[in-house]
């Protein structure tokens, strides 16, 4: 037990929790849960400026909402990042002790007046032999060796640095806080991390936190970057131009399974040939050899397919209980009049057609509105037809004395389209616009059975009144 793999997620907690963040959470918890190890959740909470306990609290509840889930034995954490300041600041030190660091007085300023007179960028090693000993104004800074570096990555391959293009990077600060690229790594070796899968972006500091792993005496872990995530134009997603908060997504009525489903295909693909496949599957087959290393298109036109598909294979019960939340928040009606044994009746007719769960309220506002908004154009498009009176005024005689079923409804409509030799589709657009306020929407005939019969013929009526 003691040698099964150790992963982590390692989320900074400045906003809101992006798509790409969750499918790197739902690698690392998928490989754990395969190979019967570890996912540990370290907040990366050390930059004060920036965080807040909002957006940590953010990243618990996405975890969840994803089916990572914090009371699984193979779950642990959260820790916090700065908890562990004491430990990032020993590891500096200890690595000043064996001459792997030293302190640096040089101000960017002189740094920079240095380059200019070198011609080379960045800093020169200029205080690599002048023993300083620490003190203010002081960094500490990494004595980066001669070399090479090759860092041994499962998604992108042997990836070789030279050395000769590192500078030596600061450790701690002036102020003796620790940098960034220490913590992660000193946190890593503290909580025993075997596997480290992130962010292709965090490529680049890959040899220097390889460096350090040695350097503080261990073995580096077992890398793997994956690529990013890019939108239709092939830019890498980004929180000012695309929508990337999960959040967002969950609100508009995304189901967590769909968007599990999407965020583990983007780069990587079960066998066989369709993509819809249980998470059982997923955890058994996925692979990070086999993750594409280009760049991979967040579809959001997928992401609803897929998200349909998920809404028809749900059982109605199942399907009724997650739109139950939708329909509470829902501004389309005055809530008193929202009737849930009604929305029971229409809830087979709208699972099907559709692709979020943020559609359902404008399939069924018109029953649970005493007056639903007629739509203009929809009014202007159907009343206009000649025969748009006769059908409303006819339908209405008829359906006040008949059976009260969809069959007999559309039987009737039938009857008198044929005796005007019309066509169905052209006869029940004047009725549902003028029942539904709209075109479009579940069936017509079934929606008018749930409607009920009073309702349906007070509206044809007033339809009958508005066209004067
Ligand atoms: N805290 C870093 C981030 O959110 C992750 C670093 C890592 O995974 O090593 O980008």
């Amino acid at each position: 037990m003691s040698d099964a793999p150790r992963y982590r997620f390692a989320p900074s907690p400045t906003g809101f929790f992006h798509v790409g963040g969750a499918r790197t959470a739902l690698y690392n918890w998928a490989l754990a849960l395969r190979t019967g190890g570890t996912f540990v959740l370290r907040v990366e909470d050390t930059d004060e400026s920036r965080n807040s306990p909002e957006w940590t609290q953010g990243i618990i509840d996405a975890l969840s909402w994803l089916g990572i889930d914090s009371k699984s034995p193979r779950f642990e954490g959260p820790y916090f990042q700065s908890q562990n300041a004491e430990l990032h600041v020993a590891a500096a030190l200890r690595l000043f002790d064996a001459g792997n660091a030293y302190w640096c007085d040089l101000t960017p300023d002189q740094i920079q007046a240095r380059a200019k007179e070198t011609g080379k960028q960045g800093y020169d090693g200029y205080s690599r032999d002048r023993g300083l000993t620490g003190g203010p104004g002081q960094v500490l800074r990494f004595r980066v060796p001669a070399g090479k570096t090759i860092v041994t990555d499962l998604v992108r391959g042997d990836v070789e640095f030279a050395n000769d293009t590192i500078e030596d990077f600061v450790l701690l600060r002036s102020n003796g806080s620790p940098m960034f690229l220490l913590a992660n790594v000193v946190d890593d070796i503290e909580m025993k991390i075997t596997n480290v899968v992130r962010a292709e972006e965090h490529l680049p500091n890959t040899p220097k936190q390889q460096m350090l792993w040695e350097a503080l005496g261990h073995a580096a872990p077992i890398w793997a970057h994956v690529p990013v995530l890019v939108n239709e134009q092939r830019k890498k997603l980004s929180k000012r131009r695309d929508k990337v908060a999960l959040e967002q997504y969950r609100e508009e009525g995304i189901l967590p399974d769909a968007m599990i489903n999407y965020l583990m295909t983007l780069g990587w693909a079960p066998a066989g040939d369709t993509e819809i496949v249980p998470w059982s599957r997923i955890v058994d087959e996925f692979r990070l050899e086999d993750v594409n290393h280009s760049p991979a298109f967040f579809d959001i036109k997928k992401l609803a397919s897929f998200n349909g598909d998920y809404i028809r294979a749900m059982t109605l019960e199942a399907f009724i209980e997650a739109s139950a939340p939708v329909l509470a928040a829902s501004q389309a009606w005055p809530s008193d009049r929202f009737n849930a044994q009604v929305f029971a009746q229409a809830a087979p007719l709208v699972q099907t057609r559709v692709v979020t769960l943020s559609e359902v309220p404008a399939m069924v506002d018109f029953l649970f509105l005493a007056d639903p908004a007629i739509d203009e154009d929809a009014w202007t498009k159907t009343m206009s037809a000649d025969f748009a009176r006769e059908v409303l005024t006819d339908f209405a005689t008829s359906v006040a004395t008949s059976e009260w079923n969809h069959d007999s409804l559309k039987a009737i409509l039938e009857t008198w389209t044929e005796a005007h030799g019309l066509k169905l589709g052209k006869t029940q657009a004047p009725i549902r616009v003028a029942v539904t306020g709209r075109t479009v929407g579940p069936p017509l005939f079934e929606s008018i059975e749930i409607l009920g019969r009073d309702e349906t013929i007070r509206r044809l009526n007033s339809g009958i009144a508005r066209l004067g």
